[in-house]
Formats: C-alpha cells, structure tokens, sequence
C-alpha cells in the first residue's frame, strides 16, 4: 500500500493556482532529495556507485542542479540533453550517452563533453570512430533476448530494437581491444517501470555473470556495470514502492559471489533510473471546468493529453486526488477528460470520486516523470508551466507556460505561398 499525499495542504495549494495559473506541474523538493539520499545509502556499501538521472524524464536544468547537488550524473539520449547537461553545468564522466539510432553530430557532441559513450549496436563502432573518434572509455548496451523475460512497457527484449546479441558483445569488445580502446563499461536495460525487487537482482547477476566471461575470454577488466533505469514506481494506491534496501543487499551478495569472490576487482555499479528518482514527488494540478452528463458523468478539466500523456498513452493508471474534498466519500463515477480532440483524451476512466462542480482543484499524482516531458502540441494545446516547491516552502517557476507565441514560432505568416 502506498498514500497517496498531497504536497501541500488543500489551503496552500488554492492559494498558489491563485498566484499561478493552473495547469501546472509541481515538484516536490525535499521529498526528491530524501528519496535519492536514500538510492544513495542504499548503495553506499559500493565504491563509486552512481545514479545518472534519465533526462528525458524530467529534462529541466533547475530540477538537474538539484540532482547535481546530491553527485548525480545525467543519462542523455539526444543533442537536447545532452546541450542540456553542458548549460547545467554536467559534463565529462558525468553524463551517459546511451542513444540509439544515433546521428554522427550527437556523437560528435558526447565526445567533445567526454561523456560516457554507450553504443546501441556493433554497426555503431565504425561510425562512432568515422564520426568522431574512438574515445578511451566504451560502453555497450547488451541485449539478452530470450534469457531474459521483459515486461509489459518495453515488451520482450527478443523484440525489443535495443542493444547487442550476446555474440555482437564478445566481438565488439574484441575489435574495440584491438583499435586500442582501454576502458570498458557494460549496460543492459530490459525493464520499464518493474515493481519486482528481484528483476534488478537477477539483472545484475546477469551483468556479473557477463563481467565473468568477457574476462575469461577476452581478458578485459571493467570499471562498470551500468544497470540501466526502469525501477518501477507505486503508481496505484495498492501498489508498494520497490525496497531498495532489498535491492541493495540481494545486488551486493550477488557481487560479493560473482566479482569479489571470483578474484576480479572491484566494479563500479551505476543505475540511469528517471521514474523512481522524480516521478512520485511531481504532481500535475489542474481545475475542474465543466461537469458534463450524457451517458456517463464527464468531469471536464483545464489540463489535457499534452499535460500528460501516459493515461492516454497506456491506459496508465495516475491516481487524483480533490485537496478540498479529501474527507467527502468517492461516491461518484467520472470519466475525468480533456480538451483534446480524442477520445483517448482521458486521464482517468469509470473513476470514483467525491461529487465534483466546475472550479474544484484537483490533483494527478505521481506526475513527476515522463509527465510534462511527454507533452505535444497536437491540436494547438500548449504545454504548462513547471513549478518548484522549496524545501524552505517557497514555490519557484522553473518553467513558464507556453504561449501562442511559442506556438506559432516556427511559422511565417508573411511568407506568400
Ligand atoms: C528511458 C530510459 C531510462 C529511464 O527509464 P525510467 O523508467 O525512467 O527509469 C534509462 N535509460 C535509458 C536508456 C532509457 O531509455
């Protein structure tokens, strides 16, 4: 069981959609930092553990600089983070590059940053050298297939369009020895939001395993394991939150076993977690603007599909919350909607909820991640702002909202066509 609280009380929270229109995300601060503190401690058992926060989760420098703070690198995927990571001050061996379908320019970037480079493929080492030159420190991302089970956000590896066959990792390695690369990484991610403890146990023990028989065969020693992002997050009330203390020790009698105890020397562990470092701690805020009664109860907000994809996207379950009806009982059932122009437009279906009348606040949980990052512009919806709640309790705008200034940005309305 998870509570789901608000960050504020209903009182602050009417006060602030006062100052500063809604929709609006807002993140929690202090609950951010004690959360990654406790990723931290978790793992302290392991020299050079380090979290590289996944910017596409949450990619705004303000949220970042906390991160930082706390010795977080970043996790990149694009120019734009990776540009992102620089203008916030991360650079070098603090930013992961792990991409895919990767155009020369990024690459190009992510050495000149001396990021941490983590290629997708074999085909990848060739373009990398042509593009930018083979850097010191190489990481691949390893694709099991089927000797690993998947799960239901990032399908079955066998189909998934990421990473290495197990043949490609032990030939890549080898071409790469022999064009004078030193440093070595190893990655795999084949979960998306997993709840199971035991799926990050057994993902390690998997890379352990590799680390093993790379060393045998070819004689490499690796300075990491990067165990990839995907820790999954509580995002139904009945759900738990995945026990990281239990993660830690299953993952450190793994490598007690298999590096310490085989000889090999000490491996760093890296995970590139975004959901579980954000998600919880974000909220999206929005009000009530039409109660609408044909076949079912609509509750109309101001918020839609482009504040936050993931119910439309996935049928994503995002509980709310209604901050001055919190005592009422749920006794009635909404479909709580959208302005969009889809019917999928819907951040929840058949939910019950206190009885409900335009104007009243109501709160998305767990909106802190893959939230306003995920936003389009689709049917000329703009995207909110992003506010910052202190830990002193001041409120920040880390983000202002878009205008139709931003909108029509890309356009020329005095070119004659
Ligand atoms: C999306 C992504 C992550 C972060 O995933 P979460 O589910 O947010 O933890 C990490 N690494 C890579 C390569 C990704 O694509």
């Amino acid at each position: 069981m998870t509570e789901k609280t608000l960050p504020l009380s209903p009182a602050a929270l009417e006060k602030l959609a006062e100052r500063f229109p809604t929709p609006f995300h807002l993140y929690d601060e202090r609950a951010i930092l004690a959360n990654v503190r406790r990723l931290k401690a978790a793992f302290s058992w392991c020299p050079g553990f380090r979290e590289y926060f996944a910017v596409k989760a949450t990619p705004n420098p303000h949220l970042m600089t906390i991160l930082k703070r706390e010795g977080l690198g970043t996790d990149c995927s694009s120019m734009a983070e990776l540009v992102l990571s620089e203008r916030t001050g991360i650079t070098g061996e603090s930013i992961m590059f792990t991409s895919n379908d990767t155009p020369a320019e990024e690459f190009v970037k992510a050495k000149q940053l001396g990021a941490v480079i983590n290629l997708d493929d074999i085909s990848h080492i060739p373009f990398l050298e042509r593009a930018a030159g083979l850097p010191d420190l190489v990481c691949f991302r390893y694709n099991p297939g089927p000797l690993k089970g998947g799960n239901a956000i990032i399908g079955t590896p066998e189909q998934a369009k990421y990473g290495f066959t197990r043949p490609q990792l032990f030939e890549g390695y080898r071409t790469l020895m022999e064009k004078g690369v030193r440093r070595f990484g190893l990655h795999t991610m084949v979960a998306s939001n997993e709840l199971d403890p035991q799926y990050f146990i057994d993902t390690a023990e998997l890379l352990f395993d590799l680390v093993n028989e790379l060393h045998d065969q070819l004689g490499i020693t690796f300075e990491f394991v990067n165990m990839g992002g995907g820790i999954g997050i509580p995002y139904r009330p009945e759900q738990d939150a995945v026990d990281l203390e239990r993660v830690s020790a299953g993952v450190k009698a793994a490598y007690e076993k298999k590096i310490l105890g085989r000889g090999l020397p000490p491996l760093k562990i890296y995970l590139e977690c975004g959901r579980m470092i954000t998600g919880p701690y974000g909220y999206l805020v929005a009000r009530v603007r039409h109660i609408k009664q044909t076949y079912k109860n609509y509750a109309g907000l101001d918020a839609c599909m482009a504040n936050l994809m993931r119910p439309a996207l996935y049928g994503a379950y995002h509980h709310i919350s209604v901050p001055a009806k919190m005592d009422l009982p749920r006794d009635t059932m909404y479909d709580v909607t959208g302005s969009l122009c889809e019917n999928n437009d819907k951040f929840a279906i058949d939910r019950m909820l206190p009885k409900l009348e335009p104007g009243d606040l109501i709160v998305i949980h767990d909106a802190g991640a893959h939230g306003h990052a995920m936003g389009f512009q689709y049917n000329g919806k703009l995207r909110s702002a992003e506010l910052l709640l202190r830990e002193n309790g001041e409120v920040v705008q880390i983000r202002r909202a878009e205008t139709l200034d931003d909108y029509f940005a890309t356009l020329d309305f005095d070119l004659k066509v």
